[in-house]
């Protein structure tokens, strides 16, 4: 995706302006849970800016969202904000044609925080939306994870690879409640669903208190203070720019595929190299500290991404020191209102 989209969609420093959507006659009733996350704000932004007269739902209870996020769509026609924990069911009377279920705490601070929340989100709040998607006809997709192939023995990881998670372990809410999300929509019968499985993401909207790595490094670095890397630098991950990720969950929504396909991107970088690039990327003084890796903490993960490519004809275009200057970009904007907070 090229930088000048980005700057189209250059919502999300919170504007007070924003650009004419033009008409068009293919309109969808959308429905995004988890629509005030990192994420889902981005799908929002794009369904609202396609020019799809893209009627929005966002259906979020703010539990690591955030209403900023999606404040800028607020009094448009199009859209529509629905306060809702989906872990109650929703008994509206809307026809929906497409329901992105994103809501779900992702990152590990925050869904370890409360797992039996993490859990019912998964298992009864994707049951709930699933129950929707029926009584309306819409079609779903499910915002699956990486996570479900845990400590990977297999790399990288296709889609056909079962996964090695310890279902006891303190990362097990997240990971067996979104292996059960994917074992609840392939058992559900009646509802057209696409499944992707997200690899990690980063990009503007990211909270700051988010505790993801990426948010960390940039929140640390733009303060000067030391970056803190768990373990000994060497465990890796495989990050993509929030808007090729937005472009492989709109082409899967759209394609006729119904297995679950990877979404992300295949540079692989290690801890050290993660930091020693945002420290670069920022102009940072910061410094290195180590800290205790996380118990269970995979320590390798890099997408098999054919099947998104042969499928969807999608792959991203991102490169990380593209995606991490405009995000610092962003955070710095941020980082004097939201001091406080850090
Ligand atoms: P996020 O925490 O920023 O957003 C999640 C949203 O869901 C928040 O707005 C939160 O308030 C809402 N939510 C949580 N529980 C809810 C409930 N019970 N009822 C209603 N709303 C609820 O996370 P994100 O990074 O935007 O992730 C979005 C989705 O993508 C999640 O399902 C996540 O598992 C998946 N995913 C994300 C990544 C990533 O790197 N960001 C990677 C893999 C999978
Ligand atoms: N991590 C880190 N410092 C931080 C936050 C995370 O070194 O301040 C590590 C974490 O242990 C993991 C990697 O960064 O090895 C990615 O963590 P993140 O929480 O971003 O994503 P996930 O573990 O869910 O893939």
């Amino acid at each position: 995706m090229s930088h000048a989209h980005t700057k189209l969609a250059g919502l999300y420093a919170y504007p007070t302006v924003i650009p004419e959507i033009p008409a068009n006659k293919d309109a969808k009733l959308v429905l995004v849970t988890g629509g005030a996350g990192f994420v889902g704000s981005h799908v929002i932004d794009r369904l609202m800016l396609q020019g799809h007269r893209v009627l929005t739902g966002c259906l979020d209870n703010f539990y690591t969202g955030s209403k900023r996020n999606i404040a800028h769509w607020a009094d448009h026609p199009n859209f529509c904000l629905l306060s809702h924990d989906i872990t109650d069911p929703l008994l509206i009377d809307v026809q929906f044609d497409r329901i992105y279920h994103l809501a779900c705490p992702a990152s590990p601070p925050h869904y370890q925080s409360d797992p039996i929340a993490t859990l019912k989100t998964a298992f009864m709040g994707t049951l709930h939306m699933l129950d929707l998607a029926k009584r309306t006809g819409a079609r779903f997709l499910l915002s699956s994870t990486s996570e479900i192939y845990g400590d990977p023995q297999v790399h990288p990881q296709p889609e056909t690879y079962w996964g090695n998670v310890n279902s006891i372990g303190p990362r097990a809410c997240y990971d067996e409640g979104k292996r059960v999300s994917e074992a609840l929509v392939y058992s559900y019968t009646g509802v057209d669903i696409r499944v992707a499985r997200i690899f990690n993401a980063y990009g503007p909207r990211l909270s700051p208190s988010d505790g993801r790595v990426i948010s960390n490094f940039l929140t640390q670095s733009i303060q000067g203070l030391p970056l803190s890397v768990y373990g000994d630098g060497s465990t890796s991950r495989s990050y993509q720019y929030i808007h090729d990720l937005v472009d492989g969950l709109l082409l899967l929504m759209e394609s006729q595929y119904s297995l679950p396909i990877n979404i992300g991107n295949t540079c692989e970088y290690n801890l050290i190299q993660l930091a020693n690039l945002v420290i670069k990327i920022t102009g940072s003084a910061s410094d290195i500290v180590f800290a205790e890796a996380p118990i269970d903490d995979p320590h390798r993960r890099r997408p098999d991404i054919s099947r998104a490519k042969e499928i969807l004809g999608w792959e991203p275009k991102w490169d990380i020191e593209q995606g991490i200057r405009e995000t610092a970009e962003w955070f710095r904007t941020i980082s004097m209102e939201l001091r406080p907070e850090i």
